[in-house]
């Protein structure tokens, strides 16, 4: 049962802190607690910790598997539902410098184990009520007198073999070209304690520069997910992020880190790269739609 007081008190606390530092690290022991009185049982946890065997070769990164996928916030009819599959791309515009900026890639459409997983669907709730109401840098060419909210969601496993190693963020300090960034960990194998650090910068950090490269009177803050659902909230406008690789701990055998990566922002305008794949219509074959939490759990008060 959904103790409500205790929930909503609970996310006040955490948006609060979102609010006030820009980016926000909530400890997976804590997101289990918020995922399980919204009513997520034990079968939904423990299906998430072992969803990422199905996973597909990447487009254009040959250390990472992937799936991918859209859902649409309509904060009027308070729901959330899958749209339908679009392709996606990164421009150099948004911060993201890398061999495959400005290319549009076709992924694979993400596990439906995954998408109807209760857990899964109320993180995306959780997600949607942190960032309601809250004021941030906005960016150009996204309609923000809109109401609806899309995310794009990655399902990922990067890999490190004795032959490659698996780079998180292959593009060094990046912005993801959106306006909330959250990031889950699902599981790892393998990784060294000093693997896959989230570095988090001020815009002041020179994008594409190897995280070896930085400079540290910008670095703020600094974040490991290390155990299931360890989960990282990113102003994506007012702060960049880069990450170091994935080194295994026994170099002889493989080592991998499973992840969700939620991009949320507002529906493209125009002049977006974005725009021709931005459409808000519901998946045509396999809809999935689900209620979102009440909105204004607190406003903010500036
Ligand atoms: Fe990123």
């Amino acid at each position: 049962m959904v103790d409500h007081d205790t929930f909503n008190h609970k996310i006040q606390l955490l948006k609060e802190q979102y609010i006030k530092n820009r980016v926000l690290f909530i400890d997976g022991r804590d997101v289990i607690e918020l995922l399980i009185m919204l009513g997520s049982t034990e079968d939904d946890l423990n299906n998430l910790q072992n969803i990422s065997e199905k996973l597909y070769a990447d487009p254009t990164l040959n250390f990472r598997q992937s799936r991918n996928g859209r859902f649409c916030y309509r904060a009027r009819e308070e729901k959330i539902y899958r749209t339908k599959f679009q392709p996606f791309v990164l421009s150099t515009e948004e911060d993201f410098i890398r061999h495959d900026s400005g290319k549009v890639r076709n992924f694979v459409g993400l596990n439906e184990d995954l998408v109807n997983n209760l857990a899964f669907q109320n993180l995306l709730k959780i997600k949607y009520t942190l960032i309601s109401d809250m004021r941030f840098n906005q960016r150009n060419f996204l309609d923000y007198t809109s109401e609806d909210w899309i995310t794009t969601l990655f399902h990922l496993r990067t890999i490190t073999t004795p032959k490659i190693l698996g780079e998180p963020a292959l593009e060094g300090v990046h912005s993801d070209g959106v306006d909330h960034t959250m990031t889950t960990l699902l599981g790892h194998h393998n990784m060294s304690d000093d693997s896959a650090i989230t570095h988090i910068h001020s815009m002041n950090e020179k994008s594409g520069i190897r995280v070896d490269d930085i400079n540290q009177e910008f670095l703020l803050n600094k974040f490991q997910h290390k155990k299931f659902l360890d989960t990282v909230f990113i102003v994506d406008h007012e702060r960049k992020h880069s990450l170091t690789p994935l080194f295994p701990k026994n170099s002889t055998e493989i080592a991998t880190r499973d992840m969700l990566i939620f991009f949320t922002r507002k529906p493209c305008l125009p002049n977006h790269i974005s725009y021709q794949y931005d459409s808000v219509d519901a998946h045509p074959d396999y809809p999935v739609s689900f209620s979102a939490l009440k909105k204004g759990v607190i406003n903010e008060n500036k």
